[in-house]
Parts: C-alpha cells; structure tokens; sequence
C-alpha cells in the first residue's frame, strides 16, 4: 500500500507550487508562490524514491526525517507527517519557504541526480505546517513540569527563538531580550515578504508568548541593561545576537546621500510592510520609487534588495556583481526570480567611486567627482576578468584597464555582507573569548562560549549563515543548557 503511492518519480514530473506572474508579484510584498492544493503535494510527495539511505536527510543541517513526512504526505496522513516534521524543526514552514534547497536537502536528492528532477521537499514541507496552522493542530508548548532555574537569551532571532521553545518544552523560565520592537530577527526585518509573509513570523512569536516565553522588547543589552545585570538575574545566558556591523567600501563619496547600507534599505521596507511609519521611507531616502538604482553584492542579501526596490516602482535596479553568474553566493533561483521581475545583472562589474551633486552654500549646480558631494548621481563601474583561483580555490576577479564607465544612479545599495559587533567592547566583558574575525568562541557541539553558563549560537557564532543553522545552534544549545542547569542528560532528553 504504501509503495504504491509512492517512487511515482519516472511517471509524475517534478512540479514547484504556481508562481505568480512576474508582473503581478512585482506590485506587491506576498509571497510569489501559491501553496499546494492537498492532491498536487500528495503526488509530489509520492514522486520520493524512499531511499534506504536518504542523503537529503543527511544534507538537511537539522537532518530531518524527510522520507518518512513525504510517504505521510502521500498518504494524506498530514497530521502524523506534521508531529514527525516538527520533532525536528522549530519551525518548518519558514525553512520550508528560505532554505536555499537547491544546495541543502533538493540538491542532494537522489532522482535528481538520475535526471528525473528532486522532490520539491521544501514546498511539501512548507505545505505539511501551512495545514497544521490551519487546522489547530499547532499549540503552545505546555511543559509537564514548571522548574524554576531561568534562562535569558539575548537576541530573538531564529537561534534564539528556537532554543527558548526547546527549554520552554522543558519547563524552564525564560525572557529574550531584543533591541527590536518585534521579535524574529532578519525573519522579521531582513528577509522580504515575498520570501516569507510577516505573519508566518508573527504567529510563531505569538505562540512562544502563548507557551510561557517572556519578551523584553526596545531593549539594546550593552544600552538598556548590562550583560552583567542579565547574568546576574538568569542562571544561564544564551547569546544569539547575530551580525550586523555592514562592510563597507573605501571609495570616494561612499558617505554622499543616496548611498546607503542594506540593511537600513530592508528593514525600512519591511516596516512599510507591516505598516508603521517611516520617516526616512517617507521622505524618500530609503525608497527606490521612480528611481534609477544599483545595487551592490552578489549574495542574498543583494537579491532581496533588488527585488524589493523593483516592487517599490523603481525606473531601473541594477545588480554589480565582480564574479560572474556561475561564481556568485547567492541562489541562482533568486537570480531567476530577480530577472522574470525586471532586474539587470551587470557581471563582471564592481564599484570604483561615486559621483554626484554638491548642494548647500557650495553649490555649483554641476556634477563633481571629487570627494565630498552630498548627493550620488552616478557609479563609475571597473570591468572585471577573472583569474587565478585564490586560497578558497575560487577565481579571483582582476581589473582590465580602461574599460571602465559611468552608470547613473539616484540610490546605491551597499550589500556587501556582515560582521560581527565587537562584543566583548560593546557589553565590557573580558572573559568573552572571540575568534579573529570576531564571532563568538563557542564549543561546536555544547555550544559553551569561554564563560561558563553563557552559551552563543546563530550567526554570531559561524558568521553570516543561513535560518537553518542558527535553529539548529538553538536546539542543540538548549540540550546543553538543560544539562548544566539540572546536571541530569534525562531532563535534556525528556
Ligand atoms: C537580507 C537577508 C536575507 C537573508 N535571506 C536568507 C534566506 O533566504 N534563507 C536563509 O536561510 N537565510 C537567510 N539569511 C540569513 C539568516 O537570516 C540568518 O542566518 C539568521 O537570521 C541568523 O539567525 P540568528 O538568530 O543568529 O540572528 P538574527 O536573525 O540576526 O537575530 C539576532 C537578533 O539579536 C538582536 N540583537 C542583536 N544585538 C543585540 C543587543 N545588543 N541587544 C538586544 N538584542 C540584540 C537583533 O535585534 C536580532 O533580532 C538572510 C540574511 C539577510 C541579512
Ligand atoms: S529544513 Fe531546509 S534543508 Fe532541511 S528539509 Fe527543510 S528545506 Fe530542506
């Protein structure tokens, strides 16, 4: 019975939920894919090969029992295959929709590699939890047992938020703090609704406060209140800060108006999504609307602000990249998605200065390209090659003299990628050991920083890195912390 539903892979071709039109999706913040109905996932699902050896899992960073909810899903048994694909993921509906597939689970997937397209796992894994919701079948955390030792997290990002839901399971106290208004981290702030809806995030925050999770939100730890004050009111802390000092680039006028930090850019964005107001929205400095744009980078974060400035009604968004298309970080599907919705990629192609306007008493209503301008009019772009493989084994990009030109541009959106804050300064603990590139030192598998009681997970660990990776961080480290509160490995495993 269960066979025959399913290895359906040579007879049912691949198939991803509808996506909407490019021109309609690019008016709007929704997400671009329409969700399964229950009979396309099932097939889907009954298109896994149901290996005996299933490498997806094993490429799944929180190795999910992927086989088992996809044979469930064919089955049309959805509430058995949601509690087996919550068992291992806080929350599945959001990686379902951001994990980059392609290189994860998908890309691992052995029918692809024999040519008959991979199992669309993260669509069916995003269904599996959509219908949870929609069903009730998705409830508070109500732990056995209420205890008493109390944990603070500092940081509600996905690390965070995943490990407070672990520990809540369990029956500790615990209160994250966050300098943010709202909880979720870059699921909130960085990652645009036409990649995950805000209200996928919101529900999920709202049901940790439902299951005991105590919030103190507008609360900048270093600012508001002292590392110390919450060792000394925790019995253990949790750092899960993520990275957020924006690289930046030694150019002329890199400082004029106009050119402005990713991060500022999408989080402004997302705000006008949930509709608060803006001011620096409003009065149009970090809104691309009828201008003519250029972003930075090659990574997702670029792909995001792209696509976001085409939505806003930009006249045209460019994309630099120094790399080319088969070199660049971020997932060539968001490439495809950036280009149905009207995005140039200018390969081979990196910033060398800006120029622009002088404004003010000094105003010589004239382009200049000296530095000090106030207001970016456009980027001389260096033509790039690529050469030799540097250490990473990756081609290093050379300049090729005297191909370089202008491009007009009213807003320039540096996405270059992250750093970490300078923690052990920003909060004065000494003991905080850091690597050189100044994440935090943390054990790999206990998740211990060099104090003891003090854990740290998420990107502030690895670096800038994926939702995934910081949930799993997040449930590993509420194990240990379980462990060193109670001292007994029974309580962890409960
Ligand atoms: C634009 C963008 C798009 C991305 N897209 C994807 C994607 O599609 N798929 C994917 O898997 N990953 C994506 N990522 C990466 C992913 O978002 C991160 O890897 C992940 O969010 C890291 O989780 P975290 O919990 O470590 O940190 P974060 O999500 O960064 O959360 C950290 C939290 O700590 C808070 N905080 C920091 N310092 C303090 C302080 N001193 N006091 C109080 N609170 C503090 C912050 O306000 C924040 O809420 C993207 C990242 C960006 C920037
Ligand atoms: S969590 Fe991510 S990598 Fe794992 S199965 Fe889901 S989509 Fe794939």
């Amino acid at each position: 019975m269960a066979t025959q539903k399913m290895l359906k892979f040579v007879s049912t071709p691949r198939e991803m939920p509808e996506k909407r039109s490019a021109a309609e999706r690019s008016e709007d913040f929704h997400e671009i894919y329409r969700e399964f109905a229950a009979q396309k996932a099932a097939e889907q699902a009954g298109r896994c090969s149901q290996c005996g050896v299933p490498y997806c899992q094993t490429h799944c960073p929180l190795h999910n029992n992927i086989p088992d909810w996809l044979r469930l899903t064919a089955e049309g048994r959805l509430e058995e295959a949601y509690r087996v694909s919550q068992s291992t993921n806080t929350f599945p509906e959001i990686c379902g929709r951001i994990c980059p597939q392609d290189r994860l689970c998908e890309g691992n997937c052995v029918i692809e590699q024999s040519g008959h397209g991979t199992v669309t796992i993260g669509a069916v894994e995003k269904y599996i939890t959509d219908t949870a919701w929609e069903n009730g079948w998705v409830t508070p955390r109500a732990p056995v047992q209420e205890r008493s030792e109390s944990v603070g997290i500092i940081g509600a990002g996905p690390g965070g938020l995943a490990a407070a839901d672990m520990l809540r399971k369990q029956g500790f106290q615990v209160t994250i703090y966050d300098r943010y208004d709202r909880a979720g981290g870059l699921l909130t702030y960085g990652i645009p609704g036409f990649k995950l809806e805000k209200d996928v995030v919101m529900r999920r925050n709202k049901l940790l406060e439902d299951g005991g999770v105590e919030f103190v939100l507008n609360c900048n730890v270093g600012e508001d209140i002292s590392f110390d004050a919450i060792r000394g009111k925790h019995d253990a802390v949790l750092i899960a800060t993520g990275v957020y000092k924006t690289r930046d680039l030694e150019l002329d006028n890199a400082d004029a108006g106009g050119v402005v930090r990713a991060i500022d850019y999408l989080t402004a964005s997302n705000k006008v999504d949930f509709g608060d107001d803006v001011p620096d929205y409003e009065d149009g400095e970090l809104n691309a609307n009828g201008k003519r744009v250029v972003v930075i980078g090659g990574g997702d974060t670029a792909m995001d602000c792209v696509r976001t400035a085409i939505r806003q009604g930009a006249q045209s968004v460019k994309c630099l990249y120094r790399r080319d298309r088969a070199n660049m970080p971020g997932s060539q599907r968001e490439v495809q998605n950036a280009e149905e919705e009207g995005v140039e990629f200018v390969w081979l192609s990196a910033p060398g200065s800006f120029s622009g306007h002088v404004t003010g008493e000094a105003a010589v209503a004239q382009e200049a390209d000296v530095d000090g301008v106030d207001q970016v009019a456009s980027v001389r772009i260096q033509k790039m090659r690529l050469g030799a493989p540097d250490v990473s084994g990756r081609q290093s990009p050379e300049l090729i003299e005297g191909a370089d030109y202008d491009e007009p541009a009213d807003l320039v959106i540096k996405a270059l990628g992250f750093e970490p804050e300078d923690l052990p300064k920003l909060w004065g603990v000494d003991g905080l050991e850091v690597t050189r590139w100044g994440t935090v030192k943390a054990d790999f598998q206990t998740h211990q920083t060099s104090i003891p009681g003090v854990y740290a997970v998420g990107d502030i660990v690895r670096g800038a890195s994926l939702v995934v990776w910081a949930i799993r961080d997040g449930r590993e480290a509420a194990e240990s912390i379980a462990n060193f509160l109670t001292g007994d490995a029974r309580v962890a495993a409960q």
